[in-house]
């Protein structure tokens, strides 16, 4: 996002150089600059045994399920996250995360840093922003995700860490 008014006392914001950024919005006031920054996410695969965690939320997409996502809060780390959104969101405790790599949705304004974990203990307890978690066979993924290219695309990368030779899992994606 690019600030015009300072989001803190409301005057109208300066542009300042600041070197390789090129001009970037300034108040003078709070002696800020705003720099037009991505919201760091994570995007979570967790797996057991040949299945894999998918929830469904329509507010993210209407026909498909996705994989557990949330942003980063201030002061925790990336890790810290990937574990604190799969308690929250499904109740579950993981184990032995693997970065998978980042995505990013301009538009949005997200940086997706995508992970997958193992399962580790617990029942499937969802919270209430979700309306369904439910463990699927990763060969039936791929297809029951049919908007979500951030998420597809992690579980591509996780059939490939577990070594997944077939052709099954992506049926759908021809
Ligand atoms: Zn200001």
């Amino acid at each position: 996002m690019r600030y015009r008014f300072c989001p803190l006392c409301g005057k109208e914001l300066k542009e300042r150089f600041s070197y390789d950024e090129g001009n970037v919005p300034y108040c003078e006031y709070d002696k800020i600059l705003y720099f037009d920054l991505p919201k760091p996410t994570v995007v979570v695969a967790v797996v057991k045994g040949e299945d894999i965690l998918l929830l469904k939320q329509s507010y993210i997409f209407k026909n498909s399920k996705v994989l557990i996502s949330g942003y980063v809060s201030n002061g925790e780390t990336v890790e810290e996250t990937v574990y604190r959104e799969v308690k929250e969101e499904t109740g579950i405790e993981i184990k032995d995360i693997k970065y998978l790599g980042s995505s990013c949705l301009a538009d949005k304004e997200l940086l997706m840093l995508t992970y997958m974990g193992y399962y580790e203990s617990g029942e499937i307890t969802k919270s209430p922003e979700v309306e369904g978690a439910e463990w699927v066979n990763i060969e039936d993924a791929l297809c029951q995700m049919e908007e979500d290219e951030v998420g597809k695309k992690v579980v591509m990368a996780v059939l490939n860490e577990m070594g997944y030779k077939g052709k099954n899992a992506y049926r759908c994606e021809i």
